[in-house]
């Protein structure tokens, strides 16, 4: 029985996973037993997919483990390690039992609004409310929270899905807010019936004068025309601000959230899903508690800052007499330096300063791809934070550890030097090296270099050394500093004696590229984006030296440690030769 695309991948990587553990040969009894244990639902037709999982166990097999390694990495990205490492480690990433929760009856929802690019604060959110509905064995609900037509586009709807695709983060239900925008309507109607809103016609000043004061409007003490007044709003009587929906709440209540807020508002403007044919729109306030309450949300979790809002929502479903869901809240994510949201990133991207949301300064998950990060990493960075209220922020350098970690098993060392400087041995003979790809894995091949009698060195290694020094050039032979000078166009030359074989731990060891093998290769290496409330206008530096130029043939993606540099992800190697720095 031939197999479809989904299913013939999704054996492939248990093939790998299966292969990579094993020294390179993956055993069709282990696949099939992985396979039957993943989809219990398929364990009936296993018989007729032998055949196919013994040709794609075949077709694996006959790859190299290197190739292996690559295509995993391809297909299931940080699955290279994470297959490896089932142990001690794994169980300490685990968060808390959740209150309340049943084996099989949790329900959680990650309600993003598609109005940006997806970030790192967004993958903690999301990450936990998927790892306790798979911990209870419940479901998670990826809801759009799509209710404000002039901030949302489809374009964001379509990252954000790719976002929680890389992440792992995968959603048993998918749905808009904007799917249910009739019954939202009616439950505003409602609402209005049972006395618990109005429709408020007062301009904006004077409410705000009024809640200052903790005074109502007259609006609110009219209720006969309440419903009527709705109606208006929605035929189109009334234009944008001149009427809106207010929840009765108290007026002079100590939390400002409850003094009569915002449940519907007019919005002119073509929705991305719904076009221009609804105008008047629920607030998150009013769509949130309902949509949680109706979609069978049991677990409602979402950051501390919407703590005042927790009234409101509560005060809503009750009026309504509906189910609550338990709220959870932790706290938002951030870094020193980066701020974590799109109210910071928009304005840069909106006004040029940044060009693209995977630009790899932000803290978007487009710009942790591109930089080179692997969702495992921030998965496992995400459940080492836990789920706490402190709003301590965590060190970046914590989720490059996680990422280094894993990435560097798998990372191909390779030479970069940064302002390079010619340096000429002389006595040296022409030789060709084999140099290993990696110290520790020969899986990843090795490469061979013809060496003449010039090489370059990275300029900050130039600078440190004098006449007399001695160096060893990694893997190549030591030398001896016999001059620095300048050529006659003011550029340093370096001239040494080809000094021997023997190593000696104490004297340097650096990366060099032989003068015939060179690329410009250029490194982007993102900084901190502000510093303090500014932006930093030196958040990107721009290295430029040379690379070995087999580096030039490593397809875009690939990873790399540049040697005493830092570890990078091949960005382009068609129109321009870039990398980007990872971390270090
Ligand atoms: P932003 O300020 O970036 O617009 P937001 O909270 O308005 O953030 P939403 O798309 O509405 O963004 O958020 C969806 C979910 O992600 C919410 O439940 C929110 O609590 C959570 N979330 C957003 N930012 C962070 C963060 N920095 N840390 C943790 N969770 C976050
Ligand atoms: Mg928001």
């Amino acid at each position: 029985m031939p197999v479809d695309v989904e299913t013939e991948k999704f054996i492939k990587v248990i093939a790998l996973k299966n292969s990579v553990e094993h020294e390179g040969k993956a055993r069709v009894d282990a696949v099939v037993a992985k396979f039957v244990g993943s989809r219990p639902d398929q364990r009936k037709q296993i018989k007729e997919l032998i055949p196919e999982i013994k040709r794609i166990v075949q077709e694996v097999n006959s790859l190299m483990l290197a190739e292996q390694k690559s295509l995993l990495e391809e297909l299931a990205p940080g699955e290279t390690t994470a297959a490896k490492k089932q142990t001690g480690e794994q169980q300490l990433l685990q968060l808390p039992p959740l209150e309340g929760a049943a084996q099989g009856k949790v329900v959680t929802r990650f309600p993003p609004e598609p109005n940006g690019y997806p970030h790192i604060g967004h993958a903690k959110a999301a990450i936990i409310d998927e790892e306790y509905a798979r911990m209870y064995d419940g479901k998670l609900i990826l809801r759009f929270d799509d209710t404000n037509p002039l901030k949302e586009k489809l374009e964001y709807y379509d990252a954000i899905a790719e976002g929680l695709g890389w992440l792992g983060v995968r959603p048993d239900v998918v749905k808009n807010t904007s799917d249910d925008i009739e019954l939202l309507h009616n439950y505003g109607r409602k609402l209005i019936e049972l006395g618990g809103a109005y429709v408020c016609t007062c301009s904006q000043e004077k409410m705000h004068d009024l809640r200052a004061k903790g005074v109502p409007c007259e609006c609110r003490r009219d209720p006969a025309t309440a419903l009527d007044r709705m109606e208006k709003m929605f035929g189109g009587s009334y234009s944008q601000n001149e009427a809106i929906v207010r929840f009765k709440g108290d007026m002079a209540d100590q939390n400002t959230v409850m003094r009569d807020p915002t449940l519907f508002r007019i919005i002119e403007g073509d929705h991305p899903k719904l076009g221009g044919r609804i105008r008047v729109w629920p607030t998150y306030d009013f769509a949130a508690p309902i949509e949680d309450s109706l979609d069978g949300v049991t677990h409602a979790m979402r950051t501390k800052e919407y703590e005042l809002r927790n009234v409101l929502y509560f005060a809503i479903l009750d009026r309504l007499g509906l189910r609550k869901p338990m709220m959870i809240e932790f706290s938002r994510l951030e870094f020193e330096g980066i701020p974590v949201s799109k109210r910071k990133i928009r304005p840069l991207i909106d006004n040029g300063t940044i060009k693209s949301w995977d630009d790899p300064r932000l803290p978007t998950l487009a710009a942790f791809r591109r930089r080179g990060f692997v969702p495992e990493a921030i998965r496992k960075f995400v459940l080492s934070l836990g789920i706490t209220l402190a709003d301590t922020k965590p060190p970046f350098e914590t989720l490059e550890a996680f990422n280094r970690k894993i990435i560097d098993p798998i990372s191909p060392r390779l030479f970069f030097v940064k302002n390079p400087v010619e340096v000429h041995v002389s006595g040296a003979r022409e030789t060709e090296v084999v140099l290993k790809n990696h110290p520790t894995d020969v899986s990843l091949g090795t490469r061979k270099v013809r060496v003449s009698d010039s090489v370059y060195i990275a300029g900050d290694d130039a600078a440190n050394m004098k006449v007399g020094d001695e160096i060893r050039l990694i893997e190549l032979y030591n030398i001896k500093i016999t001059s620095k000078d300048l050529d006659v166009e003011g550029h340093q030359v370096i001239e040494a004696a080809a000094g021997g074989d023997e190593i000696r731990q104490s004297i340097p060891k650096i990366e060099w590229i032989a003068k015939n093998d060179i690329v410009d290769y250029k490194v982007m290496i993102p900084k901190e984006l502000y510093v303090g409330e500014e932006y930093n206008t030196n958040s990107l530096e721009i290295a430029q030296g040379f690379a070995e130029s087999f580096v030039s043939t490593l397809r875009p993606d690939a990873r790399v440690q540049f040697v005493r540099f830092g570890f990078c992800r091949i960005d382009d190697n068609s129109s321009s030769h870039t990398a980007i720095m990872t971390h270090r």
